[in-house]
């Protein structure tokens, strides 16, 4: 963000890179991919799970679902939990 600060360089955000406007790109900029940024992590006693900005929702409800959680999240298993979240769709 400093590199692309101090240079003026648009900055774009891809989450799971599902979005067909495919906003999570930018032209002469800097693309900040977060595709390896994998981690879920559940908490089956508070029942409430926490994931990086590059999971998939196939990822996340497979976690989840492991310890009988379940998220209102997209019906589209290859979409990002980030994009979606921010203001992606709609789901289950
Ligand atoms: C075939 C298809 C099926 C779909 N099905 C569903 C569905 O069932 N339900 C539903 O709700 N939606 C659905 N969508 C829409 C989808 O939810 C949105 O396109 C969503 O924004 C994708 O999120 P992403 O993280 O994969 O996308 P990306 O393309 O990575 O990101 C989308 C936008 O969010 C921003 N963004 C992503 N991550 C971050 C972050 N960590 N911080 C800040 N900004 C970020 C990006 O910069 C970009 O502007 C579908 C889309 C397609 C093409």
């Amino acid at each position: 963000m400093k590199f692309a600060q101090a240079r003026k360089l648009p900055v774009a955000i891809r989450g799971g890179g599902h979005k067909v406007a495919a906003n999570a790109v930018c032209d002469d900029g800097i693309v900040i991919d977060l595709a390896h940024m994998q981690s879920v992590r559940v908490d089956p006693v508070t029942r409430c799970a926490c994931g990086e900005g590059g999971v998939l929702w196939r990822e996340y409800d497979g976690e989840t679902q492991a310890f009988g959680l379940a998220s209102s999240g997209g019906a589209i298993s290859t979409t990002g939990i980030a994009g979606l979240t921010l203001g992606g769709g709609f789901g289950f």
